[in-house]
């Protein structure tokens, strides 16, 4: 801002020393071009030709002026015109730019600050076919990749995934241990049976069977049934069918940082929804953004503190309607039904990832037992909102929020010394 400020008064400054001096730029550069001799007399000047208009210059009183005053004032005019064009320049990185990409049914929103606009545009169309990689590759449902490699494993043959795949089974493998199995990508045999593999939402009619339910559960499905070697993957277990609903969003917002800092850009927020990831800062302000109350409307807002995620996982937006009761999305792996007595969780950590899985963790874990799932995955700062709308908040993301309700507040430690 105060680049643009600046580079507005030097640019008055230069329009009104010429006009002031009567002596138009312009006709100082041509004299750079063709200098006129020292010892000019006024009168006509063959030599110079300004404004493009054809006809011979008349040499005014001030191209009397003595030729090292006329070097002076070319030199100190260009140096203002340089000066005037990086300020400008630099106004042009002191704004905002901004895309809005489409991914797995989710609108990408993603704000860069410091970025020329020739930069932005670069990384947005970059990012665009990053994204469709992975709608391709990653879908639980469209044929593709992931799908492929479901085919495979309910065959009990070995599938070819690439490094991201890889990458997201490993680290649920690990998240699934450390949360007791509440995390589970392993299960989307049963997501499909609840009807939940669609886009369209909410969907309707009476839940599956108990039967149908048992009969994968008995199977237990696990992301530990599958051995990675390389790229190729192999599952010891027919019934598992890989789906990264509850991991992805963080996975593609991680890429999309590290993406943006692989470009030299330092300075940017990417909001699928609500779930973001933010580094650096906006100018000479901090990134604020807003966490989601079930319901509609914010629980409050936040700072964002350099490069961090925030990430919310709900029951009340995707869900199955049987006449008047709500089966949301989020599955118990255990039991096979959706998770209940908790209606959102927001956690803030330094990935994607994690906050996005933990969020889906803590919502299977419930009311009871969330504490200790976080404190399993070494979070801290993690909101939880109950169906009566009371907020559970550990003390660390107690100090985060600026709330903008008054909902009823809990504080509820995680730590083992509290
Ligand atoms: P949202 O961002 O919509 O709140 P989540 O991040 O919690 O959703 O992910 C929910 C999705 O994750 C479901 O639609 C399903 O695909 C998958 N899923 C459901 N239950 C589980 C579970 N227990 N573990 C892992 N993935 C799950
Ligand atoms: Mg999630």
């Amino acid at each position: 801002m105060h680049h643009c400020f600046f580079s507005l008064c030097c640019l008055w400054a230069l329009v009104f020393r010429n006009v002031a001096n009567k002596v138009p730029v312009a006709v100082e550069i041509a004299q750079a071009v063709v200098p006129v001799s020292p010892n000019a007399q006024p009168g006509i000047n063959p030599a110079i030709n300004i404004w493009g208009q054809n006809k011979d210059f008349e040499v005014r009183k001030e191209d009397s002026l003595p030729y090292r005053h006329r070097v002076l004032t070319l030199t100190s005019n260009i140096t203002l015109i340089i000066v005037c064009l990086i300020l400008l320049a630099a106004c042009q990185r002191d704004q905002e730019q901004s895309a809005e990409l489409f991914v797995f049914g989710t609108i990408i929103e993603i704000k860069l600050w410091g970025a020329s606009p020739e930069e932005a545009s670069h990384a947005f169309s970059e990012l665009q076919q990053m994204f469709q990689g992975m709608h391709r590759d990653w879908h639980a449902w469209e044929p593709g990749r992931l799908t492929n490699i479901n085919n495979a494993f309910a065959q009990g043959r070995p599938a070819t995934a690439d490094k991201d795949i890889v990458e997201m089974v490993r680290r649920s493998q690990q998240i699934e241990a450390s949360t007791g199995g509440r995390f589970n990508p392993a299960i989307g045999e049963l997501v499909r049976l609840w009807g939940f593999h669609t886009s369209d939402y909410p969907i309707t009619g009476p839940p599956p069977s108990q039967l149908q339910i048992s009969e994968i559960l008995e199977q237990k499905p696990s992301s530990t049934d599958i051995h990675i070697n390389g790229l190729e993957l192999r599952s010891d277990n027919p019934v598992v069918q890989l789906d990264f609903g509850g991991i992805a969003k963080g996975y593609a917002v991680d890429l999309t940082i590290a993406h943006l800092r692989e470009l030299g850009i330092s300075n940017a927020i990417v909001n699928a929804g609500g779930d973001l990831r933010a580094i650096g800062s906006h100018g000479d302000r901090p990134w604020r953004v807003a966490i989601r109350k079930p319901g509609g409307g914010n629980i409050g807002s936040v700072q964002v503190n350099g490069d961090e995620a925030i990430f919310t996982s709900g029951n009340y937006e995707r869900f199955r309607q049987d006449k008047t009761v709500r089966y949301p999305h989020i599955l118990d792996p255990n039991t096979g039904w959706p998770a209940k007595d908790i209606a959102s969780v927001t956690i803030i950590t330094d990935e994607g990832l994690l906050a996005d899985a933990a969020a889906t963790a803590l919502i299977v874990a419930g009311l009871e037992h969330w504490p200790k799932v976080a404190r399993a995955l070494d979070l801290d700062q993690v909101a939880v909102v109950d169906e009566a709308g009371t907020v559970y908040l550990t003390p660390e993301m107690e100090k985060r929020i600026q709330f903008s309700g008054d909902a009823n507040r809990v504080i509820v430690g995680v730590n083992s010394s509290q």
